[in-house]
């Protein structure tokens, strides 16, 4: 068996630790003779790991009393629709554009009433992030949108966007866990966990109580209700039952590992490696604004599509895959979550180094 330093932006890399015990655990979890694919979501032995899941992630994020946390399904892009349906009470809210994720959400809360586009970075390709701190909210907006990493363009909200007391949703899906948040200045914040926790078919949503209410939308689906999950603790129907086991692991993992300050030391120390080299090399370089460097998802070219091409086959054979850029903005995306160890980070840099003189 050989395993690869896997860059992909998602599904992306899980720690191997937690892979081994999920693969010891497979035919017989705990001395119940049966895989936790094959158990009832309403046994006592699920019970346990959705509620010790739960637990751990609201140690691990600090979550006050006052937030659910949902385990969900249908991906960070059923939220798009999900989150207007639950929220808009006045049918307006402010979306901040910072990519096509953001986009998308912004798009979709149009069919459900008047998404304002109150700053956007589309001039300069999401190059970077707008300035925040004073922007045109419309009073009645009912909340205030962001995509607080940008997956497929490599920046991070490093402060949040002044909402002038409206509510704050936020998706973090590539982020989730990477560092600490103060939960308290959000209303909502979800994401998919197959970025930076587990595998796909997971969404963790973490809303504040008030927020989830009776008074939805006409005509929103009994599923996609926050209250249908929050009042049945998320066991309204099937949940994904293997996935949230695994991340129930990688949140134990993420507890051995020193916690989020840890990991946000840890995932500093990783991406300075990566960016240090590309602002000294002369042939690859970052795509965007150096101030808005997402510690995650990390753009980069050399300018040259052909050696771009020649670049990602050569690291592919290497051992270092899944580094072509989203097919949007081509170049290359070295996505380095969490779970990538930093001797990966390492190799990578010095792969880039040989191919830089060797292609000079
Ligand atoms: C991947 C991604 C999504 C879409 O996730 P799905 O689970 O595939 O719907 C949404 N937002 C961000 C920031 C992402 O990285």
């Amino acid at each position: 068996m050989s395993r690869v330093y896997n860059f992909s932006a998602g599904p992306a890399v899980l720690p191997e630790e937690v892979l081994k015990e999920a693969a010891d655990e497979m035919l017989d979890y705990k001395g119940c003779g049966m895989s936790v694919m094959e158990m009832s979501h309403r046994s006592k032995v699920y019970d346990n790991i959705i509620k010790e899941a739960e637990a751990d992630l609201r140690d691990l994020m600090n979550i006050p009393d006052n937030y659910k946390v949902l385990f969900l399904q249908g991906g960070a892009s059923q939220q798009f629709a999900a989150i207007p349906m639950n929220l808009m009470k006045n049918k307006k809210a402010a979306y901040i554009v910072t990519g096509q994720w953001a986009k998308k959400a912004y798009q979709e809360a149009k069919m459900y009433g008047e998404a304002v586009e109150v700053a956007s970075s589309a001039d300069k390709t999401f190059s970077y992030i707008p300035d925040c701190s004073d922007l045109d909210i419309p009073e009645d907006a009912d909340y205030v949108y962001i995509c607080e990493n940008n997956t497929i363009y490599g920046t991070k909200f490093k402060t949040l966007p002044n909402t002038k007391g409206h509510i704050l949703v936020s998706d973090v899906s590539s982020c989730f866990l990477s560092e600490p948040v103060d939960v308290t200045k959000y209303g909502v914040i979800y994401g998919g966990v197959q970025k930076n926790i587990g595998p796909a078919g997971v969404v963790i949503a973490i809303i504040r109580e008030d927020l989830i209410t009776d008074d939805v939308l006409e005509g929103t689906p009994t599923m996609l209700k926050y209250k249908t999950q929050a009042d049945n603790d998320s066991l309204y129907n099937t949940p994904p039952c293997y996935g949230i086991y695994i991340c129930g692991k990688v949140f134990k993992w993420l507890k051995k590992m020193g916690g989020l300050e840890a990991m946000k030391r840890h995932n500093e120390e990783k991406a300075k490696i990566l960016y240090d080299f590309l602002d000294e090399s002369k042939m690859f370089s970052g795509t965007v604004a150096k101030e808005d460097r997402s510690l995650m998802n990390v753009p980069f070219v050399t300018g040259n599509d052909d050696l771009d091409a020649k670049f990602v086959k050569e690291a592919a054979e290497a051992g270092f895959v899944n580094l072509k850029g989203h097919r949007t903005v081509g170049g290359m995306r070295a996505s380095i979550y969490n779970a990538m160890p930093k001797e990966g980070v390492e190799k990578l840099v010095a792969f880039m180094k040989k191919f830089e003189e060797e292609n000079a």
